[in-house]
């Protein structure tokens, strides 16, 4: 395990030693910190490692404006997909949508219940495709923030208290991993979907996404009433299983309007949903261009569904397919269902 920025050599697990804080969690973003919070809860002591910062959110992170978030680059992971590092994870930098899927559970009640969302407020732009694409396809986005600024998974999961323990800059590798299970400590890996393979031995496989393209246009001058810090994710469209997120400025130029098409639950977007989304926005006057840029919202998951791991994993790569929504309330339920499944049995032992 190393500590950024002067890892200590050698470092033993005995120094969280398993009566001080038996079950390791490896990971503070969404499943990792329902995963803490559901221990605590069952009455473990519990200590969780992050490989990104601690620390308050800085101020770029915690506005509700998503454009904003890019300018904390310690907490991203780099690499081909976008991913948050520090407590919270994805939840410190994401969009903040907070989506119920069709079909709920007890646990995504308990997921939504947590995360408290509250409705953006469309500006004029939102409020015409609103009323463009008619009842039933868009609803006002809900986010998960509060006070008008972003609530993070650390935020709604890991509050103090003297059964938690929460090492920041701390990347586990797998050998940690290995020495956590020779150790016969509880451990639990909520490093996300594109890390948590890695450290639990299992071969990289391809991940799956969610496919998505965005349709770029201009905003007329008049519809430009957004002001920084303000969420700019306002409106979500829902036709079949695409799904359109309404950025009203998608960068520091507020003339930059976006929409962002995404294939929730197959594994293909096809040109009769684009083609719907594209004219919607010529309805309304603008001028859209398809483009092929990564989307913010893509996601992998899923890439160890079915395989035995050394230890068990409990975030969005051992979800059994693509969630039907944004993934981050499937993800936190997720966690709650396996955190309790688990080790609600399980002997505390202390
Ligand atoms: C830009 C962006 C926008 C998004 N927008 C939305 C949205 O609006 N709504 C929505 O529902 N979903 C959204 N998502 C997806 C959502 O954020 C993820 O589904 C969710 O965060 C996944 O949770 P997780 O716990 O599996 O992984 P993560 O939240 O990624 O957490 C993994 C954590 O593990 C840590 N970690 C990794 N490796 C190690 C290691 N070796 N040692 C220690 N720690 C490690 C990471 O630093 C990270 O903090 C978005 C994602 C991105 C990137």
């Amino acid at each position: 395990m190393t500590q950024s920025p002067s890892p200590p050599a050698g470092r033993s697990f005995a120094v969280n030693s398993a009566t001080e804080h038996p079950v390791q969690i490896v990971g503070a973003g969404v499943a990792g910190c329902v995963a803490a919070f559901t221990a605590l809860e069952l009455g473990y002591r519990v200590a969780v490692h992050e490989a990104g910062p601690g620390g308050p959110l800085p101020p770029e992170l915690r506005s509700p404006d998503l454009n904003r978030a890019t300018e904390a680059p310690s907490w991203w992971w780099p690499g081909q997909y976008l991913a948050g590092k520090g407590l919270g994870g994805g939840s410190a930098v994401n969009g903040m949508v907070v989506q119920a899927p069709r079909q709920m559970d007890e646990a995504l009640h308990w997921a939504i219940d947590s995360f408290d969302p509250t409705p953006a407020q469309p500006g004029p732009l939102g409020r015409r495709v609103l009323d463009a694409a008619g009842d039933g396809l868009g609803h006002v986005a809900l986010l998960s923030a509060a006070n008008g600024q972003r609530r993070t998974a650390a935020d709604i999961w890991l509050a103090p208290t003297d059964r938690l323990h929460v090492g920041t800059n701390t990347t586990v590798t797998a050998t940690d991993v290995a020495q956590m299970v020779d150790q016969g400590l509880p451990t639990l890996i909520a490093a996300g979907a594109l890390r948590s393979p890695g450290l639990v031995g299992a071969e990289a496989r391809p991940a799956l996404d969610h496919p998505s393209v965005v349709l770029r246009f201009e905003v007329p001058a008049d519809l430009q009433t957004l002001s920084i810090d303000e969420p700019v994710t306002t409106v979500i469209l829902r036709w079949g299983s695409c799904q359109g997120v309404l950025l009203e400025r998608a960068g520091a130029d507020p003339s930059n309007g976006a929409l962002i098409l995404s294939e929730m639950k197959g594994h293909r977007l096809d040109d009769a949903s684009i083609a719907t989304a594209f004219e919607l926005l010529v309805s309304l006057g603008l001028n859209p261009s398809v483009s092929n840029d990564p989307a913010p919202v893509a996601h992998a998951c899923c890439t160890l569904t079915g395989v035995e791991t050394i230890a068990p994993v409990v975030d969005a790569s051992t979800l059994s397919e693509l969630p039907s929504v944004n993934p981050m309330v499937t993800v936190a339920a997720h966690a709650r269902r396996e955190t309790l499944r688990l080790l609600r049995y399980r002997d505390v032992g202390d």
